[in-house]
């Protein structure tokens, strides 16, 4: 029997055979103590053992013990290396620029390139992922928090709660819902860290692709990746507090969200409301060119949209019905739209253009197209009504 190495088994083993940053360090002490530096010393144990930006900040950090007669890795290169150590210093900087730490130096010619000093690091490349997050993310929550508060706080929302779910169950469970939103707190992980269980350590199994996620089991965390850049954190929150409350209890059933994100006649199975499509490019150009002569757009963009989403092949979650519900509140916190106003036309229209980019909007239009363009507008009134609007589609003036 033969059996491959898998890509990621062939990544442990490399990590295996990767020296540590201490040796790295170890390296380092040992290639400018003494009389004369030795830089292909440096050179070949950064490239080998420094493997991301992480493990830069550690190694940096290690210079701290002085053994090295420098106190930071910015200072050994300027005190170590002269003006004939150019190319040196410019393999230095290649291999940390590609470990994306933002790296400058002083330069000239003269016949041949020669270093002028100066080797400078951007303090900001030198901040950990989690101290980012850590300065980041706790602000965001609580926007997002009070952005909640006051949804559910609205007598517009709490009205029309109590005429949908019935009396008994706003009794029961609102009150349920601010507890949850107080009680939720924040905790951060990295792609592939290692994380303590017990006495064990653990390599971080957590979601990879998820920016920030939230279960049941321990619904008063919110986890948020930090090895992701998330440009729109506050509604990222804003949509993770939704699955909170929605854990508790669904004040939309999922025929509500089904009856907004499925096409007409068909039914949803399980967890994925109209999941994938069975449509092809020459099914939908009719409906394409109609509502883009309607919406005055390019067919194009919609041609485009409907090609991703059937590229992609995103079917369980492009439709998902919490998901969906989800992605409708964080919208809402983007155009920061009160309760009792709606979400219409012309604020996604930017999004449908590709003027603006935004993620939760973007699976909505996937979902949008992989239901085959049904009337924009409709589609619109429908999703207002899941979070308690009326259906009128440009009626923005009950303000509360
Ligand atoms: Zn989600």
């Amino acid at each position: 029997m033969k059996i491959l190495i898998t890509e990621s088994q062939y990544k442990v083993l490399l990590e295996q055979s990767k020296p540590s940053v201490q040796s790295v360090y170890n390296d380092i002490v040992s290639a400018v103590s003494g009389i004369g530096t030795e830089p292909d010393k440096i050179i070949n144990s950064i490239s080998m053992g420094i493997a991301d930006k992480n493990e830069f900040i550690t190694l940096n950090k290690l210079f701290k013990d002085g053994k090295t007669g420098y106190n930071s890795f910015e200072k050994m290169i300027n005190g170590e290396f002269g003006v004939n150590n150019y190319n040196d210093v410019k393999e230095i900087f290649d291999l940390l620029i590609k470990r994306d730490i933002n790296v400058t130096f002083g330069s000239g010619n003269q016949t041949m390139n020669y270093y002028n000093g100066g080797f400078k690091i951007d303090p900001k490349s030198l901040v950990h992922p989690l101290d980012a997050c850590k300065t980041k993310y706790p602000q965001l929550l609580e926007q997002a928090k009070n952005w909640w508060i006051k949804w559910l706080s609205s007598p517009i929302t709490k009205q029309k709660f109590i005429k949908k779910n019935g009396e008994k169950d706003f009794k029961k469970y609102y009150p349920q819902f601010f507890e949850a939103i107080k009680k939720l707190k924040l905790d951060y992980y990295l792609d592939n860290s290692e994380k303590s269980v017990g006495n064990k350590t653990e390599i971080d199994d957590r979601l990879q692709t998820a920016y920030a996620f939230v279960d049941g089991y321990t619904p008063e965390y919110v986890y948020v990746n930090c090895s992701l850049n998330d440009d729109d954190a506050l509604e990222t929150l804003v949509h993770e507090i939704q699955h909170t409350l929605y854990n508790i209890y669904h004040y939309n059933d999922w025929t509500d969200i089904g009856n907004v994100f499925t096409k007409k006649g068909e039914s949803y199975h399980g967890y994925t409301i109209g999941g994938g499509t069975s449509l092809e490019m020459k099914d939908v150009i009719p409906q394409i060119n109609k509502i883009s002569t309607q919406l005055g757009i390019s067919p194009n963009y919609l041609k485009n949209y409907f090609k991703f989403a059937k590229d992609s092949n995103t079917d369980g979650y492009a439709c998902e019905h919490t998901e969906s519900m989800s992605r409708i509140m964080a919208m809402r916190k983007t155009f920061n739209i009160k309760p009792g106003q709606n979400i219409t036309y012309e604020m996604i229209k930017p999004y449908i253009t590709g003027e603006k980019e935004h993620g939760e909007i973007g699976w909505i239009l996937i979902c949008w197209a992989l239901n085959g363009f049904e009337d924009i507008n409709l589609l619109l009134n429908k999703m207002n009504k899941l979070v308690y609007q009326d259906t009128k589609p440009t009626d923005n003036t009950r303000l509360t």
